[in-house]
């Protein structure tokens, strides 16, 4: 069974209480810059707190990748948002990029690395939810609305019109530059290949034909 349709069968019997949706905000970028294995570290952990969060008479499960849904038997917004306050985290980096370029069998290298902070935050959004039906029509919902919210703050599901959607980067900073060919400084280039990656390309300078290699710098401080 799909962890959703766990949630959905498991809610009887925890409702009337507050219906509560987590995502860690930005995973995608956390991923690519810290490594899998830290996210999974993540997971793990918020697995642990959001259980010990919703008590011996709530309910919580992972229903997606970064996303959890959690009934508390309550009307305070207290546990939640302890619990945003203790999952919270900064951590400093070095972040930037760095291209090799090779041209008639010479090589040079441009970087540029900042200091910079990586930060886990959750996206919260909650209503209060009265029975099975209404609980599952709210449960649609949180998930259609899981984008583009500012993380680290609980966001009532009625609100949700009024706030504007906009993109947030769980790294505070990235060098002003963007990567540039270390021959020619020409940031026109053929592309051969690149992944998904936040700095990455290799590929060819339109200006002077060398080829560069771009990948992406992280440091932990
Ligand atoms: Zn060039």
């Amino acid at each position: 069974m799909h962890p959703l349709d766990e949630f959905k069968r498991d809610m009887t019997g925890h409702l009337p209480g507050l219906l509560v949706l987590f995502d860690i905000a930005d995973a995608k970028r956390r991923n690519c810059h810290l490594g899998h294995l830290t996210v999974d570290k993540d997971i793990d952990e918020m697995n642990e707190l959001v259980r010990i969060s919703v008590g011996p008479d709530g309910l919580a499960r992972r229903v997606g990748g970064d996303e959890w849904l959690a009934i508390y038997k309550t009307d305070s917004l207290k546990p939640f948002t302890t619990l945003l306050g203790t999952y919270y985290r900064e951590q400093e980096i070095r972040v930037g990029w760095k291209a090799t370029g090779e041209k008639d069998g010479s090589v040079k290298v441009a970087e540029r690395i900042v200091s910079s902070k990586i930060i886990r935050s959750l996206r919260c959004i909650y209503t209060f939810a009265t029975s099975v039906e209404d609980a599952g029509v709210s449960v649609e919902k949180l998930l259609d609305h899981n984008y583009g919210l500012p993380p680290n703050i609980p966001i009532p599901l009625s609100d949700i019109a009024d706030i504007k959607k906009s993109g947030w980067s769980c790294v505070t900073d990235y060098p002003v530059e963007l990567p540039f060919c270390p021959f020619c400084e020409g940031r026109d280039f053929t592309w051969i290949d690149g992944d998904s990656s936040v700095y990455s390309g290799w590929g060819t300078c339109r200006a002077c034909g060398a080829n560069v290699d771009i990948v992406g710098v992280e440091n932990s401080i």
